[in-house]
């Protein structure tokens, strides 16, 4: 995390809150979450969570890998 939330450590760009979609690769399968609120620059298009929206998706990974779903694709509002 960089001190200055304001910019994009990448490209300088300004960052605005939004939203991304998280996918982890786990060896039992692939889990993806959409509608993820991130702060997303406006240049580069990449996406920054925030500590407590990344607690969350640990959470998510945990569940997920005590599952042998091969693919599963959930939304953030339906978990969080
Ligand atoms: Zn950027």
């Amino acid at each position: 995390m960089s001190d200055d939330k304001g910019r994009c450590p990448l490209c300088g760009g300004e960052k605005h809150p939004g939203t991304t979609t998280f996918a982890v690769d786990l060896k039992s399968g692939v889990v993806v979450v959409r509608d993820v609120p991130a702060l997303v620059c406006s240049q580069c298009g990449d996406a920054w969570l925030e500590d407590p929206v990344a607690e969350g998706l640990q959470k998510i990974v945990d569940n997920a890998r005590c599952t042998d779903t091969e693919v599963s694709v959930t939304r953030w509002r339906h978990v969080a």
